[in-house]
């Protein structure tokens, strides 16, 4: 990667930086509410590496392989608490292992089978590395397409409930992917249903504190609405390219 690729990773994250600072602002939402979450798949390690450098410190993974390979790449030279690894894609149940050995975050639980599998492998994995518990959120399906994942709001207290009881998972909020509109009010209405349902569970687990709502094209109406967590790769990275994989 040339140099002109690094100062562009970086200026895009001090711009969204900013824009983030900006929106909190505009919105009246408690200033550095809002992390910024990059999502970096596909892209290769010196992409990661230039955003590390511009001081991104959270990156977000949708395949496990190519996810745990970065982790495993950036463990030889950062500290396990330097960095912050997110998995934010579809979940098989075949995959669960190498996801609980490796993630600190796990985005998109949408039922039991894959909270408890996680649970358990994280607990043999505890010998090894990985001690502390996996921060869960459960992936809500917002717009009622059967083509997405995600649980329907009824399901999600059952998934808490469990969640809750189980010791190396922590339930820390909701994420979701809206459908993809390009109208801010309809943008907006999708992320305000997940903020109230966020609220409700909130009142059963009160260290529910986080909604990973957001992505690169509608950050604006997220944050207005109550995200705490912005998921950006293309304003960041740029274009992916799932051809040179
Ligand atoms: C790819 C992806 C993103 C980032 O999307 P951009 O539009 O590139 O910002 C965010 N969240 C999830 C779950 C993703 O798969």
């Amino acid at each position: 990667m040339t140099c002109s690729h690094q100062s562009i990773i970086q200026k895009n994250i001090e711009q969204l930086s900013q824009q983030i600072r900006e929106a909190e602002l505009r919105y009246s939402r408690e200033p550095h509410s809002v992390q910024l979450l990059a999502v970096s798949k596909t892209k290769p390690i010196e992409a990661l590496q230039a955003a590390i450098h511009a001081g991104q410190k959270s990156f977000g993974e949708n395949y496990v392989q190519e996810g745990v390979d970065k982790i495993q790449h950036f463990k030889q030279h950062y500290s396990q608490s330097e960095l912050e690894w997110h998995f934010i894609g579809p979940i098989q149940s075949n995959k669960t292992r190498l996801i609980a050995e490796n993630f600190d975050w796990v985005h998109s639980v949408d039922r039991e089978k894959i909270a408890q599998r996680l649970n358990d492998q994280r607990e043999e994995s505890k010998q090894n590395q990985q001690c502390a518990p996996i921060q869960v959120l459960i992936q809500v399906n917002t717009s009622g397409e059967a083509s997405k994942s995600g649980t329907n709001h009824d399901q999600v207290f059952a998934l808490a409930e469990l969640i809750n009881t189980l010791p190396n998972l922590t339930l820390r909020g909701l994420m979701s992917i809206p459908e993809n509109v390009s109208d801010y009010a309809s943008q907006l209405a999708a992320f305000q249903q997940l903020t109230a349902l966020k609220a409700q569970l909130q009142a059963l687990y009160p260290q529910v504190d986080t909604l990973s709502m957001g992505m690169s094209g509608d950050m604006q109406a997220a944050i207005e609405a109550g995200s705490t967590m912005v998921r950006i790769g293309t304003a960041i990275f740029g274009e992916r390219d799932y051809n040179k994989k």
